[in-house]
């Protein structure tokens, strides 16, 4: 739509998202179908979903099998982690020279497969973090809105610019 901006033609524009829905003159026809088709997915995705989620009500989501089989495949890695180091150890220590490398490459391996659980400090860096005594209101809505849906309350409210 780069080209209708600059002759001064408004792009048409859907009122929901603002995507263009004009045929962009610069791809292709195959390419403006595809953008068309996916916008209309999106459009009844996001209707499916959040008729999901009225139907639901407030609250936290139960138990589902994707979530059970997430948890179930988190423990097998870490499980497997585990091993990995062991074995490195018990390599390291008890095993002759040759098999003593093996361990230590096992361990490193281990260490380099370890889990990153970040740090918030990271995070807050790039945002200001708004305190309890500072907006006590905006606090209150906070615990209220989670109160309500039975989430915890959170720890850290950060703002951004937008
Ligand atoms: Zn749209």
């Amino acid at each position: 739509m780069l080209t209708q901006e600059i002759i001064g033609v408004p792009p048409q524009t859907c009122p929901c998202c603002h995507h263009a829905l004009e045929p962009d003159p610069l791809v292709g026809r195959l390419t403006n179908w595809q953008r068309r088709w996916t916008h209309r997915l999106g459009h009844r995705l996001d209707q499916e979903h959040f008729a999901q989620i009225a139907a639901a009500g407030p609250g936290c989501p139960g138990r589902t099998l994707s979530g059970t089989v997430l948890a179930a495949v988190s423990l097998l890695v870490m499980l497997g982690l585990l091993v990995l180091a062991g074995t490195g150890a018990l390599f390291l220590v008890q095993g002759a020279l040759p098999l003593k490398m093996v361990g230590l490459i096992l361990l490193a391996l281990a260490v380099q497969l370890r889990p990153r659980l970040g740090r918030v400090s990271r995070v807050r860096e790039s945002y200001d973090e708004i305190r309890r005594d500072r907006a006590p209101a905006l606090f209150a809505l906070i615990d209220r809105t989670a109160d309500r849906v039975g989430a915890p309350r959170p720890h850290h409210v950060l703002l951004e610019s937008e």
